[in-house]
């Protein structure tokens, strides 16, 4: 065994064959990589292995280039049929907020300076102010996102004290949100009340105590109890807590301002309301998500009695965690959408109100791209679904181009490693595109990629 016959780590790194590599990750990661690269093989050939030549050392390094570049966050097509996927970014921004993110984040800004008066201002009165007329409440504090907004609430309103929950609401809500661990990490103390499948307002009544700072309620998401279940009405919660004088705070999640479309069925419909409803049933602060249905950037929302809000904002924690000047930029255009209506120009309220022979005619435009590749697949009705925490049962009815035959991973690996990623589903021994979640702008470039991947088989 010969070590010396591995190469110079500085040779390798300078090999032709990694120029664009050197390019793209710059000449110190390149030289790192080769490093490990050569450690290795050092490694596998103490142990006995064969000693690793050149070549094969640059086609590892090579491998190692692109992991390294395949980690960046970059775009892909979701043709999943999940519209708010939280691994693949949830909602994407109407064109509105590129535009604004373009000019605001590029320059200096308004951020916090009334421009009339050249006075300071508060960061996002004006976008606060909008989003609570939407929510016909009386205020509104935008932060983070709405793990930071449960927090917020229940830190500055109950730590030291008593917040009492259902004991069926103490779910994991996904990506490890764990609403009894956030509860933990507020410093209040929980109080659950009733058993998994039943609570009832007594359940409440008999908990409040002394202690008791606030009531909470949390929008179950991702899981359903069916059967013999039953909870209190929002109201009636409500009004139990305002005659204790105590809050009652819901995490609602997804943040739809505007109702569902009418071929979602009302029982599902009505599993989802909408934040104006929480508002009007009397909760006092209502926590959601800005990336969810309500179709934003990353961020979260309390809407509610100024009472409340006021003690909210003058916390430090607030100040942690406020919203960047990025998101605000997305944000006031989206508003601006919602206050004329303008719902098609919200990229997820337009896929979710995509009528089933829109989908089928975008489907068709693929087949008609695919040319003599289009043999091996077939237009077929699916079901779509919300995700990310929303009605994740509730199926929109959707329509999917199935790609039969038997190497069904080899192309779901063939698209997931087109130059856009195309990340589709696999049911039934089939690859399924499903048109509901794929931007309608990316039709041409996803029917192109598939026609390589099926030329290829
Ligand atoms: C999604 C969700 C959260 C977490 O929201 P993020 O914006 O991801 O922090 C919390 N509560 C509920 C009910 C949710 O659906």
């Amino acid at each position: 065994m010969s070590l010396r016959k591995l190469p110079k780590v500085d040779h390798l790194a300078l090999d032709s064959s990694l120029a664009d590599a050197r390019e793209r990750l710059g000449t110190k990661v390149v030289t790192a990589l080769v490093r490990e690269a050569i450690a290795g093989a050092r490694l596998r050939a103490l142990e006995g292995a064969e000693v690793a030549g050149r070549e094969e050392l640059l086609a590892e390094l090579r491998q190692r280039v692109h992991q390294r570049l395949g980690q960046e966050v970059r775009a892909v097509i979701n043709a999943t049929g999940v519209l708010l996927h939280t691994n693949l970014g949830r909602a994407p921004l109407p064109i509105a907020s590129l535009q604004r993110i373009q000019e605001v984040a590029g320059s200096y800004s308004t951020l916090e300076i009334d421009d009339e008066l050249g006075v300071r201002t508060r960061r996002g009165l004006g976008a606060e102010a909008r989003l609570a007329a939407l929510c016909e409440t009386e205020d509104a504090l935008l932060v983070n996102n709405n793990a930071a907004a449960v927090l917020l609430c229940l830190s500055t309103l109950a730590a030291g004290r008593r917040v009492i929950v259902s004991r069926g609401e103490l779910v994991e809500i996904g990506g490890g949100f764990r609403i009894p661990e956030v509860l933990a990490r507020s410093g209040a103390e929980l109080v659950e009340v009733g058993t998994t499948n039943r609570t009832r307002v007594q359940d409440y009544e008999r908990a409040v105590d002394d202690r008791t700072a606030a009531m909470l309620r949390v929008h179950p998401s991702n899981f359903h109890i069916t059967g013999f279940a039953e909870r209190p009405a929002l109201q009636e919660l409500a009004q139990l807590a305002h005659a204790r004088g105590l809050p009652l705070i819901k995490d609602l999640g997804g943040g739809l301002l505007v109702d569902l479309p009418e071929f979602i069925p009302a029982r599902d419909r009505e599993r989802e309301p909408s934040v104006g409803a929480c508002v009007a049933a009397g909760a006092d602060l209502v926590c959601f998500s800005l990336d969810k249905l309500f179709g934003g950037p990353q961020g979260g929302a309390i809407v509610g009695a100024r009472r409340w809000l006021t003690t909210l904002r003058e916390d430090p924690l607030a100040r942690a965690l406020r919203v960047d000047k990025v998101t605000l930029a997305a944000l006031e255009p989206l508003l601006g959408a919602y206050e004329r209506g303008a719902l098609d120009e919200i990229p997820v309220q337009a896929m979710l109100r995509a009528s089933e022979e829109t989908l089928r005619m975008r489907v068709q435009g693929w087949v008609d791209a695919l040319a003599e590749q289009a043999a091996a697949t077939k237009i077929v009705p699916t079901r779509a679904a919300i995700g990310g925490g929303t009605l994740a049962e509730a199926l929109l009815p959707s329509v999917a181009l199935a790609v039969d035959g038997e190497r069904t991973e080899v192309v779901a690996q063939g698209l997931r490693q087109a130059n856009v990623p195309i990340f589709a589903r696999i049911e039934e021994g089939r690859v399924l595109l499903d048109a509901r979640t794929v931007l309608p702008a990316q039709d041409a470039v996803l029917a192109a990629q598939l026609k390589q991947v099926l030329a290829a088989q």
